[in-house]
């Protein structure tokens, strides 16, 4: 391990809190990760000295708030690799960027008749606006399979696509399988049939979020879940694409000039920026990426594998436990059953041990359909847990048995 963990776990003072008179083991990282002290003192700081609306003022807080947030701007640029800050929108989240898409490039290139491709294991929030837009359009939805292992079958893609196919919406790893998917493969691919694609970064971001070498149209993530705050989020898209696409929302921030007659719009990318930007969002987001950049991403990511392996061969070890997800490409989510119990009486005991994973459908119901199951229990790592606390989750998945066994 190339870096001191007993540091880094002191940098997370939550990590330090009891449950149910326990020590918390937090293993629900894809709901949420937790927020290092540098980025809750860019927050306090903020507040105490900065606090000013953003690109209105001419005084001395709100050109410091202004610089912050265009500063914020340029880290997240330089952290996803974009050419230039135009292609960065702040947005409230992932969420957030995936609507903005799916509105303002169904507005501008998506008719009756015409196709999006999403596919079996995206997130609700790369399903449903896709699923808006094509009833607001009159367009078809068509769904890129996915294997008994959790793995996207790319080989169908080809004959998926066709002349009427716009965009491809995929996500780089699934909150529900581990699974880490081929986008570079698949945009390729769409590409060379003139199909844009947006890559739904939200749990990949963290691992590789190399915009230009992906060669994505559009990449969307959120703060909250690379150490950074809620309430912010990105949305890239390609300077010609952002060009051409109309606003999404109207507002203040949003426009060039306004009078009743007409009104004209802002550059890129405040264009899609309308009203009161979360500029301390934007400020903390940036620091999380600025932290976890000093950690080391790499490093983060190999002891994040290290421990997944370490957690599934223990997992696997015990009787009547089925892995769902069980792709060769994997980040460190594990998606279990434990034998006939129902993944919500596991989540309910490990609570009471102290323990924090994820329970349900994650927001991946067609996922859980594919498997024919309700949910799975969810333990989701990241570079501050470790092998005891993976222990701590074997110890009361035995507790679990013995109690419903
Ligand atoms: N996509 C994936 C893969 C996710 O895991 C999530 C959050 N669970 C989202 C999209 C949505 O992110 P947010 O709720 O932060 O907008």
């Amino acid at each position: 391990m190339s870096f001191d963990i007993n540091k880094i776990r002191s940098e997370f003072p939550i990590l330090n809190r009891q449950v149910h008179g326990k020590p918390l083991v937090y293993f629900d990282n894809a709901a949420t990760t937790q927020k290092p002290l540098c980025v809750l003192e860019t927050i306090r700081h903020f507040h105490n000295q900065i606090n000013a609306n953003i690109h209105r003022g001419v005084h001395k807080l709100s050109d410091e708030s202004t610089q912050a947030y265009e500063d914020a701007r340029e880290t997240v640029r330089a952290f996803i690799n974009a050419k230039n800050t135009r292609e960065i929108v702040f947005t409230s989240g992932a969420t957030a960027s995936i609507n903005l898409v799916a509105f303002s490039f169904g507005e501008a290139f998506v008719r009756e008749g015409d196709e999006v491709i999403v596919s079996e294991m995206e997130h609700h929030s790369n399903i449903v606006p896709w699923q808006m837009l094509c009833e607001r359009k009159k367009a078809t939805l068509t769904v890129l399979p996915m294997n008994d292992n959790g793995e996207l079958m790319v080989e169908k893609l080809d004959e998926l696509i066709g002349p009427k196919t716009k965009i491809l919406a995929v996500t780089q790893l699934s909150n529900s399988l581990g699974t880490i998917t081929p986008v570079k493969e698949i945009i390729a691919l769409a590409h060379s049939h003139n199909v844009k694609v947006l890559v739904d970064g939200a749990q990949g971001v963290k691992h590789d979020a190399d915009v230009q070498d992906m060669d994505a149209d559009f990449y969307v993530f959120s703060g909250h879940k690379i150490y950074g705050p809620t309430g912010i989020g990105v949305l890239y898209g390609k300077e010609k694409l952002l060009e051409v696409l109309p606003p999404w929302q109207g507002g203040g921030d949003m426009i060039s000039r306004v009078s009743f007659d007409t009104t004209t719009y802002n550059d890129l990318p405040f264009k899609f920026e309308a009203g009161t930007a979360n500029f301390i969002g934007a400020a903390g987001l940036a620091t999380a990426l600025q932290y976890y950049q000093s950690v080391g991403i790499e490093a983060a990511t190999r002891y994040e594998e290290e421990l997944l392996q370490y957690a599934t061969q223990r997992l696997t070890s015990l009787d009547d436990i089925r892995i769902i997800g069980t792709a060769l490409h994997k980040a460190a989510i594990l998606s279990f059953l434990v034998g006939n119990i129902h993944p919500y009486d596991t989540g309910m005991i490990l609570d009471k041990l102290g323990i924090a994973v994820r329970t349900g459908a994650h927001c991946t119901e067609p996922v859980m359909t594919h498997y024919g199951i309700d949910g799975t229990v969810r333990a989701s790592l990241a570079f501050y847990n470790t092998r005891e606390e993976v222990d701590r989750l074997i110890e009361g998945v035995e507790r679990v048995k013995l109690m419903f066994g």
